[in-house]
């Protein structure tokens, strides 16, 4: 298995060359040469196999000989086996055709544990055979950090920098990053906002004498080998519900294209999904791409559900690459467009293609709370990611699409305790695990806006330096 980028000028690489480099070198986001396709018999051989077992089936069709038999189905147990879920992403029926797929079970209480807790074995794994050492560094809004810190955590081969604008996450996000002591892990409190941290770890990785010093590396959502963990919760969901006999469709609170894509690859490679829905918020450039052709990118302003608080949504780049069939030489010219005019011009013909099988609703704060509330008042506890999601399977779904609709529901709603009690009244505990956050010990630094500054604390964390 061989991965091509979608700006089609960097040579081909294998999996693990494309875990550990993230983005391509001519800009683009690595895609397989070819994607792996499943028969009938072959989905049907998954049904009813352990959600670690059935992952390590899925994943392995993208890891070519990177890693030994057995290595990865064992990364797979033992990453989910910490999943506070026997069945790790659980379905629960919301209405006659309505099921929220349930992927807030992991450590972090968001979906982004499904990717994070593999990529950390993977990475620990594939160091330690090649006698290397790296420096993770990231930014967040958010929910990444926590994952990002949870995965790497005490892992030998690697340390973890995360830097959070100060003041500007919620406590229970703040917690989750700033109350893990692991000496391998660091949190750094930036004087600024979400596109001040991003700015200056953008700005490290542009320094190469300081990229090669530190052996710098990233898990943000560009990295392929996250898109391939997310693939396995959609072919477990639509397995329980009758595929391959039987079709699905999802609808996916998305902002960053990353979930979503997970879900048209896994329609690539056989499984039979009828339409994808995406749920957006206001921050809506996604929405009126699919129902106008209209992807130009806004001031992002925040909102009930902070991760979807994007305009530039990077996975796009792939489902673009595939809609101009894999043309890199043109992928690159259309991204360079909307960097530079802020409007990407998709040619009508391939969104055409793309609105037979995708559809997006914006959905309101006011409209989010709204579908809390008739949730909750149906039983069911969902935070605003969810609620999207949800929301948008009401509005979008045509009635010929006579199937079973999968909404993935991407965070706990103790996540995000402030709207869920506004809409609903109730505050959501958080779960046994995470009890005592709040009386736990913090550790965290705070820096100036000073890129020397925040360089100096990297090299002092870094143990390839001690
Ligand atoms: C990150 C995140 C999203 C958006 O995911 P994409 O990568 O943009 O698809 C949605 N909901 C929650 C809770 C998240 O943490």
């Amino acid at each position: 298995m061989r991965y091509v980028s979608t700006r089609g000028e960097a040579a081909p690489r294998d999996f693990e060359s494309v875990l550990l480099a993230g983005l391509a070198e001519d800009g683009g986001l690595f895609l397989p040469e070819s994607w792996p396709t499943l028969a009938g018999e072959e989905w049907e051989a998954l049904r009813g196999l352990p959600y670690s077992d059935l992952a390590a089936e899925i994943i392995s069709r993208f890891t070519g000989d990177t890693f030994a038999d057995g290595v990865l189905r064992d990364m797979c147990r033992d990453a989910y086996a910490g999943f506070a879920t026997p069945a790790v992403a659980p379905l629960v029926q919301l209405d006659e055709r309505r099921f929220a797929l349930e992927l807030f079970h992991g450590p972090t209480l968001a979906f982004k544990d499904f990717a994070l807790q593999l990529l950390g074995r993977m990475f620990d794994h594939v160091l330690a055979r090649r006698g290397e050492r790296i420096t993770i560094v990231g930014a967040t809004s958010g929910d990444t950090g926590s994952a990002a810190i949870e995965a790497c955590r005490d892992r030998a081969n690697l340390d973890i920098v995360i830097l959070h604008p100060e003041g500007r996450t919620s406590a229970v996000q703040r917690r989750q990053m700033t109350t893990v002591l692991s000496p391998n892990v660091r949190n750094i409190a930036i004087k600024g906002d979400f596109d001040t941290c991003q700015d200056m770890v953008k700005a490290m990785f542009n320094d190469a004498p300081f990229r090669a010093e530190m052996n710098l590396s990233a898990v943000n959502s560009i990295n392929w080998a996250r898109i391939a963990a997310q693939i396995p919760y959609y072919v477990y969901a639509a397995l329980s519900l009758g595929a391959p006999e039987r079709e699905v469709a999802f609808a996916v609170p998305t902002g960053n294209f990353g979930n979503v894509f997970a879900a048209w690859a896994a329609r690539r490679m056989g499984l039979p999904v009828t339409a994808l829905i995406i749920g957006a918020n206001r921050n809506d450039i996604l929405a009126r791409w699919i129902t106008a052709n209209d992807m130009s990118a806004r001031p992002v302003t925040p909102s009930l559900s902070p991760s979807m608080d994007i305009q530039v949504s990077s996975n796009f780049e792939r489902l673009l690459f595939e809609l101009l069939d894999r043309d890199g030489a043109r992928t690159a010219a259309t991204m360079r467009a909307f960097r530079e005019t802020g409007t990407m011009p998709v040619p009508d013909d391939a969104w055409q293609g793309a609105t037979s099988l995708f559809h997006g609703l914006a959905v309101s704060d006011e409209d989010t709370i709204s579908e809390m509330r008739r949730l909750h008042a149906q039983g069911y506890l969902a935070d605003p990611h969810t609620a999207a999601g949800t929301a948008a399977s009401h509005a979008c779904a045509p009635e010929k699409v006579g199937v079973p609709i999968v909404i993935a529901a991407t965070a706990h709603p103790a996540k995000f305790p402030d709207a869920v009690e506004q809409a609903t009244g109730t505050r959501p505990e958080l779960p046994p695990h995470l009890a005592d956050l709040y009386a736990r010990e913090e550790r965290f630094d705070v820096l100036p806006n000073d890129l020397a500054a925040v360089q100096s604390a990297v090299r002092s964390h870094a143990r390839r330096n001690g």
